[in-house]
């Protein structure tokens, strides 16, 4: 009873303490009394384990809070837990439907810390921006298996949700976590994944312990510090969880979209490399080891230091990072890494922060001045060591390159400029196919044991995390691929949500209004459709060797007649975008080389050559067999004499043979660039999400200032205009979330009407039976579908646990 003992509390420091009062002391009289001054600190520790008790309270048991506001609402018209049941837990039945009350309503629940809010079947999240104590197993059993409106709206409930739907319908899921950058989707994800471990009890408890581990573990590499959000997902992740027919957990597979792997070799003023680096070199640091990996222990690794090396005492001083690298060797060693497998991949990651401290200086004698040398050797040295490589050739791969002509192999010397970027696209190159390499033996770590259940037999249950909605204030190429990412998760929420269900109404011949939304489908078009659409105009430009940046955006100028692009007076270089979620300007500097990121074939033939296995593997591609730099160009002389004349006659150049980021992708998608590459991957990606019926949780972030309690009205308000919350509402109330085709819902609850020997057809009549008998109200039939809401499915699925 902690208002009691609040009472309790305040009643003896009252008496004990404080004589002078007649009154009871409010907390701040008290703060300047000399004795309580030195309990200050222990009185504001138990404030706040009080503000946590009654927040638990108002979770388990809402009534707490709310049993006033419920006498005076209206009664639900589905509700029969009337005890628990809070009209506000879900906008659908809010009868004045306007945007400010939305809002009220939204940051009313807020400041009383209930972060969580339905739309009809659709989760709000709001980013409490502080840690609740709502999400221990205690509150997975509260969740589990019983009706939504039992409790208040929560995120193991919509995981919850999918995993009964999963079972009772044998489909695959799929839930959607949108939102933009830092409003909570990464964290949304993670509390799905332990409820859905939770649910899915495998007797396995290896298993469960790592599928808990793998989001950490990916994450490390994945994840970084932004100027938005200090632990920002850098990479879409796509996260399978399986289960076995009756719904234990039996594997999980994920799959990574687009690493912004422009970040290990450059980040924006005030963000950080990838968390990994610097746990690593904490780590390291502090187990003595930095000499056995070659990294520098006076001078912080150019990758991870910022120009005062203020970032060098940082990484070594803080006690976080070192934290995180041993958990991190904890996840590698329960995941099923080997020692050795482990040992390598601190070694590419050595080998990365080494290469990046390799210098280029220019050699200026008089007829030479464009050739480059590495001033610094010792870099160089420490690199090739660690990744075990030749260094000769490591500095002739990064200081000179071949050139074909007429049959004939030129070696040129690499301007700084050249080398740097061969440094650069390198360590990306390195970091990328490290990352993927990673991804991979997960999956192959936690694929199902076809012993018990093959992956084909089973179901499973996707999480999208993808990375949210950018809006800096330089915006580049990066930004461009992830908002566009976002464009189209967008257009998948509207399709199902509005669309499809539209379209569904007036397939079965029944009359509703439509709701008008906001379509992005032509925004969406304007940067994917062939061959006038944004990137393919980039591919198209960054084939033209002579093309640059201006050329780029002219050349979307002039094509991309739209209202969605503009290009902003006395900014050459730059173009807007009108998305959905709003305005960008975007920055084209540098956009076509870092679409076109080129990989000299050099390079791969070194790094395939490393006696470090892990290496190897990563290059392992058929562009060369075996042999040194010297055979591999001489060898490239000679295809080259075999391919068309339109080829030999003019200059090939070597590096554009290579540009894959996929080992397995390398022979079937050469020269590919950026832009392609992206456009396969959210391919693949809707592929996936396409097959599962969805669920959608909508993160918000209620204030840009990372604080707890604050709610900016205009901060939630653009974001609910630009996600079509409001358009949402109504649909969600005029509208059936579930369409069950007759046959399937006679086979499925034929039970709640009819005795086993008999053999209802699947038709109309069979289904008004079964819905009249289990007194559920309010549904509709189609032609060919029962139309349901949420908690009719709910009802009836409890009855026939029941039956
Ligand atoms: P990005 O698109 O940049 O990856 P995101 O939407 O994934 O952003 P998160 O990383 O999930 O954002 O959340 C940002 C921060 O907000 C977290 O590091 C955490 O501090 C806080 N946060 C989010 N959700 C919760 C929650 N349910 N409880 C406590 N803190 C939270
Ligand atoms: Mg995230």
């Amino acid at each position: 009873h902690p208002e009691k003992w609040c009472e309790e509390f305040n009643h003896f420091i009252s008496q004990c303490l404080i004589k002078d009062f007649e009154k009871r002391p409010s907390v701040t009289h008290l703060l300047d009394h000399p004795f309580i001054k030195g309990v200050h600190g222990k009185l504001l520790f138990l404030q706040k384990q009080l503000a946590k008790v009654l927040q638990d309270q108002k979770h388990l048991n809402p009534v707490v809070k709310t049993r006033h506001e419920r006498m005076h609402t209206k009664r639900p018209y589905h509700v029969q837990d009337a005890e628990k049941y809070c009209l506000e837990d879900d906008l659908v039945n809010m009868e004045v439907l306007d945007e400010d009350t939305i809002i009220h309503q939204l940051q009313k629940r807020y400041v009383d810390l209930l972060i969580y809010t339905y739309v009809g079947d659709i989760l709000i999240a709001l980013n409490p921006f502080q840690n609740l104590s709502i999400y221990s197993p205690q509150f997975s059993r509260l969740y589990h298996g019983v009706k939504r409106a039992s409790n208040p709206p929560h995120i193991f409930a919509s995981a919850d949700a999918a995993y009964q739907c999963m079972v009772t319908f044998s489909k695959d899921q799929c839930i959607v976590i949108s939102g933009e950058s830092g409003s909570g989707k990464t964290e949304s994800a993670h509390l799905i994944v332990q409820h859905l471990t939770f649910l899915g009890k495998a007797d396995n408890q290896t298993l469960r312990e790592k599928i808990l581990q793998v989001n950490s573990l990916v994450e490390a590499f994945g994840n970084a510090c932004t100027a938005i959000n200090d632990n920002s997902s850098r990479f879409g992740k796509y996260l399978e969880m399986m289960f076995t027919p009756t719904g234990a957990v039996m594997g999980a597979r994920i799959s990574e979209y687009l690493l912004e792997k422009s970040r290990v070799i450059k980040q924006a003023a005030g963000e950080k490399n990838f968390h990994i680096f610097y746990y690593i070199y904490a780590g390291l640091y502090h187990q003595k080891k930095l000499s056995e990996f070659r990294l520098p222990e006076e001078k912080p690794p150019r990758y991870i230091a910022d120009d005062t090396g203020r970032v060098m005492h940082d990484i070594t001083s803080k006690e976080s990072y070192r934290r995180q690298f041993e958990a991190i060797q904890h996840c590698f060693r329960i995941i099923g890494f080997t020692d050795k497998e482990v040992h390598s991949v601190y070694r590419i990651l050595a080998g990365i922060l080494n290469i990046g401290n390799i210098e280029f200086a220019a050699i200026s004698s008089q007829h030479q001045t464009d050739k480059s040398e590495v001033p610094n050797a010792e870099a160089l040295e420490n690199a090739a060591l660690v990744l075990c490589i030749s260094p000769q050739e490591l500095q002739e791969a990064l200081t000179s390159h071949c050139v074909v002509t007429r049959g004939e192999t030129i070696i040129r010397a690499n301007t700084v400029d050249r080398a740097s970027d061969v440094r650069d696209a390198m360590s990306k190159a390195l970091y990328g196919r490290l990352f993927s390499w990673i991804v991979n033996r997960i999956n192959t770590l936690l694929q199902p044991d076809k012993n018990i259940c093959t992956a084909d037999d089973g179901m499973n249950v996707g999480i999208l995390d993808i990375f949210g909605f950018e809006n800096f204030q330089r915006n580049s190429f990066e930004q461009l691929c992830i908002n566009i990412a976002n464009e189209q998760i967008q257009y998948y929420f509207n399709q199902h949500v509005f669309a499809l269900e539209q379209m569904e109404y007036q397939n079965e011949g029944i009359d509703a209004t439509p709701v008008e939304y906001e379509d992005n489908r032509p925004l969406l078009d304007m940067f994917l459709q062939k061959p006038l659409g944004l990137l393919a105009l980039l591919d198209e430009e960054s084939r033209f060797p002579q093309a640059t940046d201006q050329t780029l955006v002219d050349k979307f100028e002039d094509n991309l007649r739209c209202k969605y692009f503009w290009r902003p007076k006395g900014m050459e270089l730059c173009f807007g975008i009108q998305h959905y979620a709003g305005k960008v300007l975007y920055d084209a500097s540098g956009v076509l080389e870092k679409n076109r990121d080129t990989l000299p074939a050099d390079v791969v033939v070194i790094l395939r050559a490393s006696e470090n296995q892990l290496l190897q593997q990563l290059f392992s591609i058929p562009l060369t067999k075996t042999g040194n730099l010297a055979q591999t160009r001489a060898r490239i002389t000679a295809a080259s004499r075999s391919l068309p004349p339109h080829f030999s006659s003019g200059r090939l150049k070597v590096d554009t043979l290579e540009v894959i980021r996929h080992p397995e992708e390398t022979t079937n998608m050469k020269g590919q660039t950026m832009a392609s590459y992206f456009r396969y991957s959210l391919m693949d990606l809707l592929s996936k999400m396409v097959v599962g019926q969805p669920h959608f949780v909508r993160c918000i972030k209620p204030n840009d200032d990372r604080e707890a309690l604050k709610f900016s009205t205009d901060k939630v308000r653009a974001q609910l205009r630009s996600t079509g919350i409001l358009e949402t509402v109504s649909i969600r109330q005029q509208g059936y979330s579930h369409r069950i085709l007759f046959e399937e819902f006679v086979k499925r609850y034929y039970y709640l009407a009819f005795r086993a020997h008999q053999t209802p057809l699947a038709s109309k009549e069979s289904c008004i039976a079964i819905l009249e008998k289990s007194r559920v109200d309010h549904w509709l039939l189609g032609k060919t579908k029962v139309f349901l809401k949420y908690y009719h499915v709910e009802q009836l699925n409890l009855l026939l646990r029941e039956v």
